[in-house]
């Protein structure tokens, strides 16, 4: 595709009213534009990144048994005033009133939406556990929106719901979902550390929050280094394996400010493995056993007979902050670079031709590139202006397809100046360059 065809709005220069580098980025090179305080459209480079993001955490739930629905954005009040929240949630709930006069909201989570629909449905043990998510927009009426779409009013969100009739199992479900998370950052190219958190408005007794270091985060938070070292790798989706798991994470030190203890953090972790840093929330799951169930009377048939409640953990992704936690885990302001993991890049390889007047040569062999590259399924863009050579690069550094083809005076028959962005190129042949794109994306 040729940029100028293409509907990226860049600016010259670093937009001013943006304190954080995702920010900066995401308005410099038109991925998203604030339509009011806290609200964004999301331009074609940045909606496409939200998309892969919204793929991957769907690919992993569904991996996990989750099963996809949609629910709607605007709810009733009815269901929020029988859980208790309709008061409790505060102003941060945006209320509406529809022409009937009937109290309505636009959710800013679904806890008890979808206990009304299990509660409708399922009758018996026998068809548990369920888990169920979706992914959907939330809108929470931040007191203070800022930084972009970090912390923005109207936001996408992937949030599950299980339900399960002993604790026991859904501690299994909890269990699966915190393997999902390990398995979705990673194929995000993150590093989100799962943190013993508090359990806040939505309440309960086991939470965790996932957790990337960043600056620029909001989190404080208090870890045993060793922690990063952790991995999911061979852990099976099955009880003993999953519970190995927690407890291989929960066996360090690891939480946001609401959990720290000075003496317990002095005492458990050893000075030289300390770290106390700032991160981004990415993640957040909750187990909180009849909460809404109890009052909502969301109960199911037990084997012997009796009845009883339904146990619910919920489970929560911000998919739309991941793509500035992505950004600000990746963005190296200083040279201007941002490389995208090609899991979620926006383009996968840009290609630049230097252009001169008369002769279409550079522009005939990126065409031809590009045909080779889009055959192997390779997401290209091609910068068909006529701007010099060196602030096309710097131009394709900031959109971040993490892959470079130059054609300039130095391509010389078949080979080609091939470069990861940020790095040195080297001089190969298109068939070489398929096979390093091919095995990067067979990682993803
Ligand atoms: P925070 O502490 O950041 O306000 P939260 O605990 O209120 O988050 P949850 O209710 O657990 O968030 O929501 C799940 C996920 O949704 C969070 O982990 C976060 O990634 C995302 N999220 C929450 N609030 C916002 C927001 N205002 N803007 C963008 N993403 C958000
Ligand atoms: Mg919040």
């Amino acid at each position: 595709m040729y940029i100028s065809k293409l509907f990226i709005p860049i600016l010259k220069n670093n937009p001013s009213e943006a304190k954080i580098k995702s920010h900066q980025l995401m308005l410099r090179v038109g991925m998203i534009k604030q339509s009011s305080a806290g609200i964004y459209s999301w331009l074609p480079l940045g909606f496409k990144v939200m998309k892969k993001i919204e793929q991957i955490v769907r690919e992993e739930q569904n991996k996990i048994g989750a099963q996809e629905i949609l629910m709607p954005t605007i709810q009733s009040s009815e269901i929020w005033k029988e859980s208790g929240r309709y008061e409790d949630y505060g102003e941060e709930m945006l209320r509406i009133k529809d022409r009937q006069n009937r109290e309505m909201l636009y959710g800013p989570t679904n806890e008890e939406l979808v206990t009304d629909i299990f509660r409708s449905s399922v009758k018996s043990y026998k068809t548990l556990p369920q888990l169920l998510y979706h992914i959907q927009w939330k809108f929470r009426d931040e007191i203070r929106p800022r930084f972009g779409i970090m912390r923005c009013r109207e936001f996408f969100m992937k949030d599950a719901y299980s339900f399960d009739i002993t604790d026991e199992d859904a501690n299994f479900s909890y269990n699966k979902f915190f393997l999902s998370y390990l398995r979705t950052f990673k194929r995000l190219d993150l590093k989100a550390i799962p943190m013993a958190a508090d359990t806040g408005p939505i309440g309960g007794n086991l939470s965790h929050e996932f957790i990337i270091l960043a600056e620029t985060g909001e989190s404080k938070i208090y870890t045993d280094k060793r922690i990063f070292e952790l991995d999911s790798d061979d852990t099976e989706l099955e009880r003993n394996s999953l519970k190995s798991l927690r407890e291989k994470f929960d066996e360090f030190y690891s939480v946001t400010d609401e959990k720290f203890d000075k003496k317990e953090f002095e005492k458990k972790v050893i000075e030289k493995n300390r770290l106390q840093t700032k991160g981004i929330e990415v993640g957040h799951i909750f187990y909180f056993g009849d909460k809404y169930s109890k009052p909502m009377n969301a109960s199911v048939d037990l084997p012997g007979g009796k009845k009883d409640f339904v146990k619910m953990g919920s489970y929560g992704i911000g998919v739309s902050r991941l793509v500035g936690a992505i950004i600000e885990a990746k963005y190296d302001e200083k040279n201007e670079i941002m490389k995208w993991p090609i899991s979620v890049a926006p383009y996968e390889v840009s290609i630049i031709p230097m252009m001169n007047k008369n002769d279409t040569s550079s522009l005939d062999k990126a065409n031809n590139i590009d045909i080779e590259l889009r055959k192997s399924n390779i997401e290209t863009i091609i910068d068909d202006t006529d701007e010099n050579l060196s602030s096309k690069v710097k131009k394709m550094n900031l959109i971040g397809a993490p892959y470079q083809i130059i054609i300039g005076k130095q391509t010389e028959g078949d080979l080609l100046e091939f470069k990861e962005i940020g790095k040195e190129p080297r001089k190969i042949k298109i068939a070489e360059i398929i096979k390093i794109l091919k095995e990067q994306k067979a990682k993803i």
